[in-house]
């Protein structure tokens, strides 16, 4: 592997089901290692074991895989710098801790939680926040304020601790973010002394993220923008761990913003408008509360991953539809924005129309045949060809099918009630009996010729065509929609369409 070599990672924390905005983090990971030959990594953040959900890592794969977003190396791939679930890692963090506190970059804190308590609700009750940091640090329980022995003898016997970065004071830190540009933050003022090792034996997301990104040779750091002000606090401890000079490039994502108003988008913004925030339906394994899902709602996942390509990159061309293959040719961090971008959730059916009609009538007839299954229709290919081909144009969806042709299946079992009124008058039922003796002496079933024997026993009874079209039609559907009513006629089959007829006049006339 050559030195400069590309190699980026995806890092979740299977804390719960991935949102869109993970989607998206992953999306560019991805084609930003594509598109320079690079290496996409999945990483298991889960040293956080009172966050674990159990499902969740399996969703983040089976997310994953469903958007075509397939890692190179990652738990259950594999890879030269595994494994890549960091709890199976826990063994390799402890010595840079140690590290840390032997160079004076971070030391030990014996504080209980409940004396942290204490003090955060003192602070609170003067109307401010505590931090155990620079201002603080000095007067607790740790090794920067106890004696060596001391200290010696609270790790012999054993006592609580954990390990916290010693922040430097007054200290600017100043970073290239290859989105946002330079960015730069001041220590006194923005930074505690965030806990690096935890009294459970775990490192914290900030030691184990930082280190393994270092042991994986990670180039370049690829995330959302939630992560920005966790940056410094990551380039110190390249510096204090002696590893600048392989430091990765940091990229800040934007947010992907409510589809109206301010605010980063949320689950609830989906349950209030109707559209999922999630890529895969899940279940919350404690509250049982259910989340709608993309795959689930019949979007095609090259359409989701259009659309989500698109929340913050651009290509700077008119061009909106992009393929995973396109993207990976094309996409580049200079044209991220900075700003965040506001989800439309029309916008997200939109793509999945082109996406549906970008399909041929055979690959949608076999899309549909699992919902003929369940509704417990059987119909050959030739009819499911034709039906398809007729309805198609007015599709955007898997589901819409079925809505745009149930009737070429089942038999109307109602007639839209307005309909009815406004178009069967006194003389309709006669009128139709009429019709449907035409159609059956109709030899070639077949839209023309069944248009052909109308039309002329219509013109020599001088019956207006509006006063039948509409009746007939709603005969055979239950209303009015639907293509051609001939087309209709022929998908039917004869004898189908002379019962429809038959049945409806006795119903309705
Ligand atoms: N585990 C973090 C997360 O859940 C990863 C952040 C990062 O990419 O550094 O998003």
């Amino acid at each position: 592997m050559s030195e400069n070599k590309v190699r980026v990672r995806f890092a979740p924390s299977p804390t719960g089901p991935l949102h869109m905005g993970g989607v998206r983090t992953a999306l560019f990971n991805y084609l930003f290692a594509k598109k320079n030959n690079g290496d996409f990594i999945l990483r298991i953040e889960d040293t956080d074991q009172t966050r674990f959900v159990p499902g969740a890592e399996e969703y983040i794969a089976e997310s994953l895989k469903w958007c075509g977003l397939n890692p190179e190396e990652g738990p259950g791939i594999g890879g030269d710098f595994g494994p890549y679930r960091q709890s199976e890692r826990k063994d390799l963090y402890k010595k840079y801790a140690d590290q840390l506190v032997a160079t004076g970059w971070a030391y030990y804190a014996f504080d209980t939680p409940e004396e942290i308590d204490v003090l955060r609700r003192e602070a609170e009750a003067v109307k401010e926040t505590f931090s155990y940091g620079i201002s603080t640090r000095e007067k607790l329980n740790n090794s920067l304020k106890l004696s060596e022995e001391e200290v010696q003898k609270k790790l012999k016997d054993g006592n609580a601790y954990v390990i916290r970065f010693k922040m430097p004071e007054d200290t600017e830190v100043t970073e290239e973010d290859l989105i946002r540009g330079s960015v730069t933050f001041n220590t006194t003022k923005s930074l505690d002394d965030k806990v690096l090792f935890k009294s459970d034996g775990m490192p914290t997301y900030h030691l184990a993220n930082v280190v393994d990104d270092h042991l994986m040779k990670i180039s370049h750091v690829i995330r959302g923008e939630e992560w920005l002000p966790s940056m410094p606090l990551h380039v110190l401890l390249y510096k204090a761990l002696n590893w600048e000079d392989t430091k990765p490039r940091f990229a800040h994502l934007p947010l992907i913003l409510k589809p109206a108003g301010k605010g980063k988008l949320s689950k609830r913004d989906g349950d209030k408008m109707g559209f999922p925030v999630f890529p895969l339906e899940w279940t919350d394994p404690k509250t049982g509360d259910f989340s709608r899902g993309y795959r689930e709602d019949g979007y095609f996942p090259e359409a989701f991953i259009n659309l989500m390509a698109l929340l913050g990159w651009n290509p700077g061309t008119e061009q909106e539809f992009f393929s995973l293959e396109e993207l990976s040719e094309v996409f580049s961090l200079e044209r991220v924005v900075k700003s965040g971008s506001r989800f439309d959730p029309e916008k997200a059916k939109w793509f999945n129309r082109h996406y549906f009609q970008q399909k041929t009538v055979e690959e949608l007839v076999s899309l549909f045949k699992p919902v003929l299954t369940e509704k417990g229709v059987e119909a050959g290919d030739e009819k499911l060809n034709k039906v398809v081909a007729e309805i198609k144009e007015r599709c955007e969806f898997v589901a819409d099918l079925w809505e745009q042709s149930y009737y070429f299946f089942e038999a109307p079992e109602e007639y839209d009630a307005k309909t009815v009124k406004k178009r069967w008058k006194e003389d309709t039922s006669d009128k139709l009996k009429e019709i449907s003796i035409v159609f059956e002496s109709v030899e070639n079933w077949n839209a023309d010729d069944i248009k052909e024997a109308f039309s002329a026993f219509m013109n020599e009874k001088e019956w207006g065509f509006g006063m039948i079209m509409n009746p007939l039609r709603l005969s055979l559907v239950g209303g009015n929609m639907g293509p051609d009513l001939f087309v209709i006629c022929e998908l039917l089959g004869k004898d189908e369409t002379v019962s429809r007829i038959n049945t409806a006049v006795e119903k309705i006339g």
